[in-house]
């Protein structure tokens, strides 16, 4: 590509549609352990390019979980292959850093000429060619829903329903302060778009698998809370996960459940992972406690209420040095909470 077009740190919807009409060759690539705005976003630009005749793959890191396979079109989604994939352009979408998108997925995108970056994440470095970084969006699927309306591309069904998913959970249902009358707007555009919205919530939050109830018993087990009553957290040990047969994605959003305890403002999940990392999972109910500043201090990163950790174990000594910076925050805005 010309220089002219290399490193654009904000770049227009225009400019991204004129990467995706005048190429023919796309890989789309989203974060390791994929939530619904991950996939969402894959799956709604994916096939908004299918439609258009290109040629697209959509890959992740660690595959299709079960929780979101029920997405039209998510069969289209691959775990990474073992050699880099013909693309002209890599299409990095929610994800707030590039090492986030995992090694196999970037090998598989290696080839790519051009890389873009679309994303809601405060903390993304902008490290695409093009950038498209909207952080009061609530979604990246939100973002992909402007661009393609705006650009006047194709919505098919298997994108219409992914950007609904994906800005659904993201947003706990509607619910959180991202969301915007524009996220309403948009939500009754889809449902007149032909969306079914109560088949839609029911597959994507009535369908849980029964040891995801199990798990929960196991984390309210390990349940904790200060004593002023502002900071909760639970933790899963490596080997709950094992005994009960879990997978990744089936701790996703229970830590819903501690952020909504009555007077709690910062709830934490500690997650051992396999590889021994720590995965820490962090919500706030208050500005001031903002948990993407907590976890740069880490090396993670998010949003200012919620956001993310993959740190070095063991357990213990990841929890004390993160409660520690918590406990160090909450002690310095006390008197404005
Ligand atoms: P989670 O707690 O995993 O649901 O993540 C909350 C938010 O923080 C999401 O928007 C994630 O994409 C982001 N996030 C989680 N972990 C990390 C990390 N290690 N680095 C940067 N962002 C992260
Ligand atoms: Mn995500
Ligand atoms: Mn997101």
């Amino acid at each position: 590509m010309s220089d002219s077009i290399k490193s654009i740190e904000n770049a227009t919807f225009e400019q991204i549609g004129e990467v995706l009409r005048n190429h023919q060759s796309f890989v789309l690539l989203s974060h390791v352990r994929p939530d619904g705005d991950a996939i969402g976003s894959q799956l709604a630009l994916g096939y908004s390019l299918l439609a258009m005749g290109k040629s697209v793959r959509m890959i992740n890191e660690d595959g299709l979980p079960e929780n979101l396979a029920f997405m039209a079109g998510a069969e289209r989604i691959e775990s990474p292959p073992a050699d880099p994939v013909d693309a002209e352009v890599a299409i990095a979408l929610d994800t707030a850093t590039k090492p986030r998108l995992g090694d196999a997925a970037l090998h598989a995108a290696s080839g790519a000429d051009i890389w873009l970056n679309i994303d809601h994440h405060i903390s993304n470095p902008k490290y695409g060619d093009l950038n498209l970084i909207d952080a009061t969006s609530p979604a990246t699927g939100q973002i992909l829903y402007d661009l393609i309306t705006k650009l006047d591309l194709p919505m098919p069904p298997e994108s219409r329903d992914a950007i609904y998913v994906a800005v659904s959970t993201d947003t706990g249902s509607f619910q959180y302060p991202s969301t915007t009358a524009k996220t309403y707007q948009m939500a009754a555009d889809l449902i007149g778009r032909g969306l079914d919205v109560g088949e839609i919530n029911s597959k994507t939050y009535d369908d849980y698998p029964y040891r995801r109830l199990e798990l929960m018993c196991a984390l309210l087990n390990t349940l904790q809370r200060s004593e002023d009553g502002l900071l909760a957290h639970w933790e899963l040990r490596d080997q709950t996960r094992i005994d009960l047969d879990l997978r990744p994605e089936d701790s996703e959003g229970l830590i819903d459940h501690i952020r909504a305890i009555r007077g709690v403002l910062l709830a934490v999940f500690f997650e051992e992972l396999p590889d021994g990392k720590i995965r820490v999972s962090m919500r706030s109910k208050n500005r001031l406690l903002d948990v993407c500043k907590i976890a740069a201090e880490f090396g993670g990163g998010g949003h200012a209420l919620a956001a993310g950790i993959r740190m070095k174990g063991p357990m213990e000594e990841a929890k004390e040095r993160v409660l520690g910076a918590i406990r160090r925050r909450i002690d310095e805005v006390k008197a404005e909470l």
